[in-house]
């Protein structure tokens, strides 16, 4: 087991994502476990500028600046990331489970012939290279799964590890790659930005979520009232999105976003097991709840048994009381 492992980013407006962050990170925490180099990979406008704030989680970065010109951005990655890989002879490539994300690992895995293991929840080092914890079935079972091949890319779910800075930062290399292939043109004929609160929910450090419990559209009211004295966002399940009573950007779960907040406000939300995928690592769990043997109440810090219409409200007066 001797090549390396790779962390795949991606960079948004200068920046490197917040997933991107955790992988590099990931990267690192392998890397020290396995004794084996590690590197992270940014590829677009600002690769080198966004490499030096990706260098701060310990990986050396190779920085490919190119300008995208309108191509999609997964394939100007992934077309540079195969020929680095055929180039550098990395083992392990550890990629994000955005929408970027999952394009770059499916084409790679065109590109590379290269197994992929999918919706990492956990990735530690075993004796086999990476072993992959992933939810399937709809949650109902978690399976530990390695590679047959001694290399392989790893699809990892936002949230699965805190990003953390490293006591030595890395260098950010600039590298010039030449795609051995340029992959038949696709055009992006529009981008639609969907409408979501002013801080994306995966990066609030506060979020109150509501479920079926609210009732209605309307009964999100209270729980964006509690949200804003909090100066957190709303969150949902997927049963109050289908429902239509709010948009998919506050989805929460295994078909939703994974969310890490320092607090997490689940009011009437029984807590199925696709719902507490996506936000069983958050700090302190509150559950409000009429029923004190709905599932939450096994894995919620704090459970409140009443109803959320007079809970709610008399919260937010207390939070706002407090805050003057
Ligand atoms: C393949 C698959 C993927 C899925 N993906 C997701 C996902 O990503 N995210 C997700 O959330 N779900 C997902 N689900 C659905 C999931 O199984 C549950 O159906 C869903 O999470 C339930 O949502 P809920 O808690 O809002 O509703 P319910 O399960 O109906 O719970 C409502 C709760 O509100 C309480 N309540 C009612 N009225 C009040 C009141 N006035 N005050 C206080 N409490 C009250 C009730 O006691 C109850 O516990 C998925 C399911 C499948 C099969």
């Amino acid at each position: 087991m001797a090549g390396a492992v790779w962390a795949i980013g991606e960079i948004v407006e200068g920046a490197p994502t917040r997933l991107t962050r955790e992988l590099a990170t990931l990267a690192r925490q392998l890397g020290e476990a396995a004794a084996l180099p590690v590197a992270a990979v940014l590829v677009g406008p600002d690769a080198a500028a966004a490499g030096a704030l990706l260098a701060e989680h310990g990986p050396d970065v190779l920085a490919v600046e190119v300008d995208p010109g309108g191509r999609p951005t997964a394939a100007v990655i992934a077309e540079r990331v195969a020929a680095l890989v055929r180039e550098r002879a990395p083992a392990f490539l550890l990629v994000g489970a955005s929408n970027d994300g999952k394009d770059v690992a499916g084409i790679l895995q065109g590109l590379l012939d290269w197994g992929v293991l999918v919706n990492g929840a956990g990735v530690r080092w075993s004796d086999r290279g990476p072993q992959v914890e992933m939810s399937v079935f709809g949650g109902r079972l978690v399976t530990q799964s390695t590679f047959a091949a001694d290399r392989g890319i790893v699809i990892v779910r936002p949230s699965a590890v805190t990003a953390e800075t490293a006591p030595a930062a890395g260098q950010v290399e600039r590298v010039v790659v030449d795609p051995a292939i340029e992959l038949a043109p696709v055009r992006v004929v529009d981008r639609v930005a969907e409408a979501s609160a002013a801080v994306p929910i995966e990066e609030a450090s506060v979020i109150v979520a509501g479920g079926r419990g609210v009732g209605g559209p309307e009964g999100f009211a209270v729980v964006r009232e509690l949200a804003d004295a909090l100066g957190g966002v709303v969150g949902a399940t997927r049963a109050v999105v289908d429902a239509g009573w709010i948009g998919y950007a506050h989805q929460i779960g295994q078909t939703g976003k994974s969310v890490k907040p320092q607090l997490y406000v689940a009011a009437g939300i029984s807590g199925a097991i696709q719902h507490k995928v996506g936000m069983q690592t958050s700090g302190t769990i509150v559950a409000i709840n009429r029923d004190p043997d709905a599932p939450i109440a096994e894995f919620a810090d704090m459970m409140v048994v009443g109803d959320l219409f007079e809970i709610l409200p008399r919260l937010t007066a207390a939070v706002r009381a407090r805050r003057g």
